[in-house]
């Protein structure tokens, strides 16, 4: 069968062969095992159910959240000479009736529909006619509670694999599952765990760095002056920001555009053609631009402000050298902007969300502090093995040296077992650099052997170190109604000698002032 799979993708896509993941995923799929497939955008996922279906008798169903998208893919799939059509609100009940029943007659291989449509009895008991031989779940994140864009009529997907006698095979297929989202498919979709094909979440021509310690608008200006003829995006957390930025960037004479959800359509179709035409080199946007934007040679992507959480910043830099020539992603990251993102998830209406949401912004908090490679952070929160640094990226090419800070880290991890693990970051950077914060002396944390042992530093720079500790797991974050740190087992290890804590040198700031006027 795959020789069949094969020689499909040779005569209808026009592809030598396949890239990694897809062979392993179909041959899954064609020996009837429920898969989940994690790739990135652009990676290949729909040749996975695409080729299946062909090899495989019947119709196959492919559950897809995105109208406009399904009908591209079927546009696609016609042009190639394959026999597909799809089922979702856009279609008129004439419509619906006559693709249904060419569904029956078995005239599709693959039939798209949209999720809500499994909500109507009528229309599954329809579907039960049909010879399934294969249901492909598109954005397959969207039927758990901890993927970013929760659709609960992601939930009847099972029940309707249930309904075919011949026991289809599901493939699940998203480009952004952390490992608890993951769990969720693959519960819910009965999929095996060792079913799970995680592939090319690698980018090689981007280096990823953070910067810290630097005023972001001068580091701006240096970095635009010094790729003034090159494209990019900055993008900022809010719309304030954005205009802000937008009009300081224009009065030092660069060519920018802007584009944010406050602006009018008009305004931003405009604002955005000229940027995709070039006559504007620099982009300042929110995260409201660049969902279905082919520029291909944006030769860097700056986040101003930090982004909310992995899964967005690594779509949003990934739009960076589509084109496949070197280019930079970076993040000027200052330790506000996390109060600026707990902000913005409180004000978001889904309550429920709220903790999941302020552990993933903790990810994003920990890839800014991590000392590992940045690459192989982000491969890894995706759940890539990924075993060799990336040798491109700020933390690999960073040639400061390490210091041992084994005695600080048990300073602060033995303070924060001392304070009962209740209480949050700035409470404990307080007690360490000896705060007379009236809270805390009401709390008799005055009295403790760790109150002020650190006062030679600033509140900030402690709040810094433990963001440290916490990248390298030695602190733990638990989202109460305020997060609250307490020690891991590794962590432990360090209070008991066990282990040590090597640290960079902090950067500079004050040479790199006088170096830069
Ligand atoms: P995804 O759904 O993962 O975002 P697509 O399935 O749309 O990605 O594929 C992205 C692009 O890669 C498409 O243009 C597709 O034709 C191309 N592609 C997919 N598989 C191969 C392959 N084996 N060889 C070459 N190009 C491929
Ligand atoms: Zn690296």
């Amino acid at each position: 069968m795959l020789d069949q799979a094969r020689s499909f993708l040779q005569s209808h896509f026009g592809y030598d062969s396949f890239r990694t993941g897809q062979e392993q995923a179909i041959s899954q799929v064609l020996g009837g095992e429920n898969t989940i497939c994690v790739m990135p955008t652009g990676g290949g996922k729909s040749i996975c159910y695409q080729i299946p279906a062909l090899v495989l008798e019947g119709t196959t169903i492919v559950v897809s959240p995105l109208i406009s998208l399904m009908k591209d893919q079927v546009d696609t799939l016609l042009a190639a000479g394959i026999p597909a059509a799809y089922i979702n609100s856009s279609l008129s009940s004439a419509d619906l009736y006559e693709t249904m029943k060419s569904a029956r007659n078995g005239e599709y291989k693959l039939l798209y529909i949209a999720p809500e449509r499994l909500e109507s009895y009528s229309f599954v008991e329809q579907l039960k006619q049909l010879t399934v031989p294969l249901i492909a779940v598109d954005e397959a994140h969207c039927i758990s509670q901890w993927g970013h864009d929760f659709r609960p009529s992601y939930r009847h997907i099972q029940r309707m694999a249930e309904l075919f006698p011949n026991d289809p095979a599901v493939l699940a297929l998203t480009a952004t599952a952390t490992p608890h989202v993951r769990e969720d498919i693959c519960r819910l979709l009965s999929i095996k765990e060792k079913n799970t094909v995680i592939t090319g979440f690698e980018r090689k021509n981007l280096s990823f760095s953070v910067i810290q310690g630097q005023d972001r608008n001068g580091f701006l200006k240096d970095y635009l002056k010094k790729n003034e003829k090159e494209s990019g995006i900055i993008y900022a957390a809010t719309r304030k920001t954005v205009d802000q930025l937008y009009e300081r960037l224009q009065k030092s004479g660069i060519s920018v555009a802007r584009y944010h959800g406050g602006m009018g359509d008009a305004d931003r179709v405009s604002e955005q053609d000229r940027f995709l035409t070039d006559e504007a080199t620099v982009m300042v946007a929110t995260n409201a631009f660049g969902m279905g934007i082919d520029k291909s040679n944006i030769r860097y992507v700056i986040h101003f402000q930090l982004p909310k959480n992995m899964e967005s910043y690594y779509q949003e830099a990934g739009r960076a050298g589509r084109d496949g020539l070197d280019s930079e992603c970076i993040v000027l990251y200052s330790s506000q902007d996390v109060q600026t993102q707990r902000f913005l998830i409180d004000q978001s209406l889904e309550r429920d969300r709220i903790p999941q949401e302020l552990e993933k912004l903790q990810g994003m908090v920990d890839y800014c502090h991590t000392e590992k490679c940045l690459q192989q952070f982000i491969v890894s929160y995706f759940g890539e093995p990924y075993p060799k640094p990336c040798g491109r990226c700020g933390n690999c090419t960073d040639s400061r040296d390490s210091v041992d800070v084994t005695k600080e880290a048990q300073m602060v991890l033995s303070c924060v077992i001392r304070m009962g693990q209740r209480f949050g970051k700035a409470m404990t950077a307080q007690v360490l650099t000896g705060s007379r914060n009236k809270k805390l002396i009401e709390f008799g944390f005055d009295e403790l052997s760790t109150y002020g042992i650190l006062k030679k530093q600033s509140v900030k720079d402690v709040t810094n170190f433990i963001e440290f500790l916490i990248s390298q797991e030695l602190i733990g974050v638990e989202q109460k109604q305020f997060p609250t740190i307490f020690v891991t087992e590794q962590g432990r290890d360090v209070l008991l000698g066990k282990q040590s804590v090597m640290r960079k040198e902090a950067v500079r700031t004050k040479r790199i002032a006088t170096d830069d006027p």
